[in-house]
């Protein structure tokens, strides 16, 4: 607070403009709002091009090559801006650069680059920005890993009615590919108190629907003096009163319980849908992997879910072509799509990340193999996702709109409560409202319907 002051006296009086670039998962997004809330209360108006702005802030992400490359080489872009406009303050945040290889990479590579924060220094940013215009010294900062949580920063959001909000920090669970425990720290649950207090707030505000973030929000509370588990956690905030629905994100299928999934159930305002990350569909793979479960637990979460929600999405991670995979290994992936009937993938090809367990296993996976099977996964998967999808047509479902569609601006588009993308006949004054839609069309990836007046 004390530094948001004192850029904001700097600044004094000045038309000054921040650019806020985020890359990678929600959890980036949410930090970015509290980024561009920061940058809000310390004098600068939020725009969505670089070309003109006083300062740039890239939030990273290290969860895949491909993910840092596109970051560095977007850096690399901003070059010749900063030639152009000699005060422009430019800066590096989030996962990539908690990593002190990239770290270095900024340092040397990237002269122009004023300052660089990890992800658990994001509430230093209003301090940094201060001391780099103040000192005008290059700055790196990355905390390691405090157990402490920052309240109370501003958050602007980027959306009206759709919201992300954080119940925790951190992963505690190591499993041999993943950078994120290297990067985001320690597991930290914010006070349960603290969460009701913010989507009380949203709600009250209007807000539809809000999302509920960790990386395993199954071990939400594990860390703390208070005596709150994640289904208490979501017991409590669906209780409210108002139109709104509560989706989550992740939950790690060794402590998934039974507890959470009964709370699920009873519970109008939290969603049908379970994104239950399972890996790969082989035994030995998920020993590899470190995920610390097997199919056989894997399927006994979904049955239970089925029996207390027979009408819930089911969605899913793969990684393909993890270090050692075998033709079997992955063919018993492919079953275990057949078996359990996901209604959605997410699919990764296999990235080695310096510094983890898995970058150093032996039996790498060529590129070609690890290509092929990544087309095979799709192509099961996409028969799987029809094949759910079919049945909907001739059903009316409840879709929060979500204004114009992106592609064709004669239809609108908006998600169901399991986060399918539905093309109907809308109106402007739909956006961020429920609309009724009856289906009558069903594709793998999307459904089609005409709205009920
Ligand atoms: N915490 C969540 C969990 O455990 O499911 C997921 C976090 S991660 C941001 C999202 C997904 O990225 C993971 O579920 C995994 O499928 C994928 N992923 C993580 N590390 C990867 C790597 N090195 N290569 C390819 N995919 C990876
Ligand atoms: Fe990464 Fe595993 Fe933690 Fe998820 S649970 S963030 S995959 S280490």
């Amino acid at each position: 607070m004390e530094y948001m002051l004192k850029v904001k006296e700097l600044n004094n009086s000045m038309f000054l403009k921040a650019y806020i670039l985020t890359f990678g998962c929600q959890q980036n997004e949410a930090d970015s709002e509290k980024l561009s809330g920061m940058a809000e209360a310390m004098g600068y108006e939020i725009v969505d091009k670089p070309d003109d702005a006083d300062l740039i802030v890239v939030n990273t992400c290290a969860i895949r090559e491909h993910a840092e490359q596109k970051a560095l080489s977007t850096v690399g872009q901003f070059k010749h801006l900063k030639n152009k406009k000699p005060g422009l303050v430019i800066a590096v945040c989030g996962c990539m650069v908690a990593q002190e290889h990239r770290q270095n990479d900024i340092k040397f590579r990237y002269p122009y680059v004023n300052f660089i924060f990890g992800t658990t220094a994001l509430h230093r940013f209003p301090e940094l920005l201060y001391k780099n215009l103040t000192e005008k010294k290059r700055l790196y900062h990355n905390e390691e890993a405090a157990r402490t949580i920052a309240e109370g920063i501003p958050i602007k959001r980027n959306n009206g009615y759709k919201a992300w909000v954080s119940v925790m920090y951190g992963c505690n669970n190591f499993c041999s590919y993943c950078i994120v425990p290297y990067v985001r720290g320690r597991e930290r649950s914010r006070r349960p108190e603290d969460i009701c207090a913010e989507v009380k707030e949203l709600v009250d505000n209007g807000y539809k629907d809000i999302t509920l973030l960790g990386q395993n929000v199954n071990s939400y509370g594990k860390d703390a003096d208070f005596d709150c588990d994640f289904a208490d956690l979501l017991d409590k905030l669906a209780s409210f009163e108002g139109d709104y629905t509560l989706h989550f994100m992740t939950s790690h299928p060794k402590d998934a319980s039974r507890k959470l999934i009964d709370v699920m159930a009873k519970h109008e305002r939290i969603a049908k849908h379970f994104h239950l990350p399972m890996q790969s569909g082989s035994d030995e793979v998920l020993r590899r992997m470190n995920r610390r479960y097997d199919t056989e637990k894997y399927y006994g979460i979904v049955e239970y879910i089925r029996e207390k929600m027979p009408e819930c999405v089911i969605t899913s991670d793969i990684i393909v072509g993890f270090p050692g995979e075998t033709e079997e290994d992955f063919e018993e992936t492919l079953n275990m799509l057949k078996k359990v009937g996901f209604d959605m993938l997410y699919s990764f090809i296999y990235s080695p990340r310096k510094g983890t367990p898995a970058a150093e296993m032996e039996d790498q996976i060529p590129r070609e193999i690890q290509n092929a099977r990544f087309d095979r996964l799709l192509e099961t998967q996409n028969a799987i996702a029809l094949e759910k999808n079919l049945p909907m047509v001739g059903k009316t479902v409840r879709v929060l709109c979500d204004g114009e569609s992106k592609t064709n601006s004669e239809t609108y588009s908006g998600r169901t409560e399991g986060n399918k993308i539905v093309f109907f006949d809308g109106e402007c004054s739909d956006k961020g409202k429920y609309v009724n839609i009856k289906i009558d069309r069903a594709e793998a990836f999307a459904l089609y319907g005409k709205k009920i007046k």
